[in-house]
């Protein structure tokens, strides 16, 4: 081991005796440097950086451990981006000014209210070529969980019928468990084993009282993009309502509401790289939509509550951004990725995509997601093997995590709960590079191999 140390720090990494490894004296920017240009270069693994602060030091602690804080410095891959994105640089500087200079309420009609509410217009303005419809029909909300709710609470009355899927997101199959209570009548239509939903089961559901159909773009777990186009055809025939929680596609497909023939269409801006608690719905003229929020007339009384300014204005940059990234290759770039780190992984044996495959035809699927299962190894144990590697994933919907019930949806497929258990979900970010496949490429035989050593079931050791 080398070791550098730098003021109060000492840092010790395998590697080569690079001239950080003389144990010289050195300030803590180039430290860093250092230290990312190391893991950067494959020197080391990781930096193992210990930090001893003098101050801590002099005033005798009761426990020497307090005054030792062990932080691992190493190539870190996010693959978990249908959980969360973090931010663009873009979208926080185009965010920056909202939070203090232009801090003013939108509907307040002096010069701080002025630059708020432009604001607002101009990424209205920005949704609606988004969304590719008027910007009267965009309503700003706090993201997709409020969308999916409001189109069912919205339009859903005692003696209706809605159908949606069984393959939604809770923030859907929730709010249809709540107006069953309410006297509304449900149909779940399952998916094909492949992931996708069949319009015909829609068609073959509808009855004369459906009011509201409601179906993903794209599954937060297997990508798996739905045909939302035939299914609003469907709707339009038999003139019931349909609404799309468009999460998980926004920024990953060409959206066009006119085309997918909805009337309601939920975004979160934080799938695509903008803040967290923030999103938009188009809202078609006429959608008879009782608002859920009730108060001031904003958004033209279908949405009451201040406007999160700082929060639209990064929404805006981010939809922004994502039309430039459909336009620019940048999708098409992380759809070879994605397929590079699923035909690495597949060559594990033992390992299958779930979903995506109808026979042996290819369902459309976002650029960005795999789900793949491992044959003996347990799911959570392994996003816990792989973090502790360096690369997050999720072992099922994030929003589930911390529950150990297999996932909703690939039982729904056809899977068993074994095989649901022992599935991964793999989620690029746009910014991913060739270098992070690689480096998952790397730890996953690593972890897969290790788990299946000690599995029970590779032992032939249960019962
Ligand atoms: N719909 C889908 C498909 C999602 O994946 C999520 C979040 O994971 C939501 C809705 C909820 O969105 P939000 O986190 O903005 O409330």
């Amino acid at each position: 081991m080398n070791s550098i140390t730098a003021g109060s720090r000492l840092i010790r990494a395998k590697g080569s005796r690079s001239a950080a490894s003389q144990g010289r004296r050195i300030n803590r920017s180039v430290l860093r440097i250092v230290v990312d240009f190391m893991v950067a270069r494959n020197q080391c693994d990781k930096a193992i950086v210990s930090v001893v602060d003098p101050a801590q030091r002099a005033k005798k602690l009761d426990s020497p451990y307090n005054s030792i804080r062990e932080m691992h410095v190493m190539r870190r891959v996010y693959c978990d981006a249908n959980a969360t994105t973090p931010l663009l640089p873009e979208v926080v500087e185009a965010m920056r000014p909202y939070w203090m200079e232009h801090f003013g309420n939108a509907s307040s009609i002096h010069i701080h209210g002025q630059a708020a509410h432009r604001a607002v217009d101009q990424t209205r303005e920005t949704l609606a070529r988004f969304f590719k419809c008027r910007e009267a029909e965009v309503v700003f909300n706090s993201g997709g969980t409020e969308g999916d709710n409001t189109a069912i609470f919205g339009l859903l009355r005692a003696g209706d019928h809605f159908i949606t899927t069984s393959i939604e997101h809770s923030a859907v199959l929730r709010a249809a468990d709540r107006v069953v209570e309410r006297g509304v009548a449900v149909t779940f239509v399952g998916p094909q084993p492949s992931g996708l939903i069949d319009p015909m089961d829609i068609l073959r559901a509808m009855r004369p009282e459906t009011r509201l159909i409601s179906v993903m773009l794209a599954n937060n777990e297997t990508g798996v993009l739905q045909p939302v186009g035939e299914i609003g055809k469907i709707a339009a025939q038999a003139g019931a309502f349909f609404h799309i929680d468009a999460v998980q596609g926004a920024g990953k497909v060409e959206f066009d509401v006119r085309r997918f023939g909805c009337h309601l269409c939920s975004i979160s801006g934080h799938k695509m790289h903008g803040p967290k608690g923030v999103g938009a719905m188009y809202v078609r003229r006429g959608t008879p939509i009782e608002p859920m929020m009730v108060g001031g007339s904003h958004e033209r009384r279908q949405r009451a509550g201040t406007e999160n300014v700082p929060g639209i204005v990064g929404l805006g940059k981010a939809a922004a951004l994502a039309m430039e990234s459909l336009a620019d290759g940048t999708i098409e770039r992380l759809a070879g990725l994605r397929d590079r780190l699923e035909a690495g992984i597949l060559e594990l044996s033992g390992t299958r995509v779930n979903g995506g495959f109808d026979g042996d035809k290819r369902v459309p699927r976002t650029a960005n997601t795999t789900n793949i299962a491992f044959d003996q190894v347990e799911g959570e144990a392994m996003v816990i093997a792989l973090d502790l590697k360096g690369v997050a994933v999720s072992g099922g919907s994030a929003c589930h995590s911390g529950s150990a019930e297999p996932s909703h949806v690939l039982m729904a497929m056809g899977l068993d709960k074994n095989a649901a258990r022992a599935s991964l979900r793999f989620s690029l970010m746009k910014t991913a590079t060739e270098a992070d496949v690689e480096h998952v490429l790397k730890v996953v035989p690593e972890a897969v191999e290790r788990l299946r050593a000690l599995s029970p079931v590779a032992a032939g050791t249960l019962g």
